[in-house]
């Protein structure tokens, strides 16, 4: 019998609510298991990963896993690893000045919280101003990614978005990847590679 994991994975997967919305078929495109070791919460997929459904198959996943987290494409792709979500679970289309438009919260309110609860993992890491906002919207953006949160008492690490699009924050905020970056990497692979 279908345990209650396995069909929430399903309703996802077949959850066209935002089809008018879209004004094309949406495509959720997450993945991971029950017992991923990390739950990683962005936005909302690209153009790039609705099409190849594929998480973070793009310019930014390459920065994230290559650069920030510093850890291989298998070890980031491998299910007991990382349980990969977001705000909103399909691309949402382009906004009319070109951007992607935002994730439609409702999403997160119907899905998100049943993926954290079923996901046991040890950490939670939040990427982008809005999956921050959505869960902390009175805290300061780089109040947040400056100091570990809680999530349901789990610890929850935030991150600016790693897109390209996003290098004025970077400069702004130089001390992320000198003094941040570091001590959020030494956590991500204490998680992923201790055996304790
Ligand atoms: S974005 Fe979320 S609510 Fe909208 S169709 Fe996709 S899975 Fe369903």
């Amino acid at each position: 019998m279908e345990n209650s994991f396995d069909k929430l994975v399903n309703e996802i997967k077949s959850c066209r609510d935002c089809r008018n919305i879209f004004g094309f078929e949406p495509n959720p495109v997450f993945s991971g298991n029950e017992n991923s070791k990390i739950l990683q919460i962005s936005q909302a997929p690209s153009q790039n990963v609705h099409k190849t459904n594929k998480c973070f198959n793009d310019v930014s996943g390459k920065k994230l896993r290559n650069e920030w987290y510093q850890i291989s494409d298998k070890d980031f792709y491998n299910d007991d690893n990382f349980y990969i979500s977001a705000i909103g679970h399909c691309y949402p289309g382009k906004s009319s000045n070109g951007g992607d438009r935002k994730p439609p919260k409702h999403c997160a309110d119907k899905w998100l919280w049943q993926e954290i609860k079923f996901v046991k993992s040890k950490i939670i890491i939040l990427i982008g101003r809005y999956s921050a906002q959505y869960f902390f919207p009175k805290i300061e953006f780089p109040e947040l990614i400056f100091n570990n949160q809680k999530i349901d008492d789990k610890l929850t690490i935030v991150l600016p978005h790693p897109s390209p699009l996003n290098q004025r924050w970077f400069k702004k905020y130089p001390e992320f990847e000198t003094e941040r970056l570091p001590e959020i990497r030494k956590i991500i692979h204490k998680v992923l590679y201790s055996q304790k």
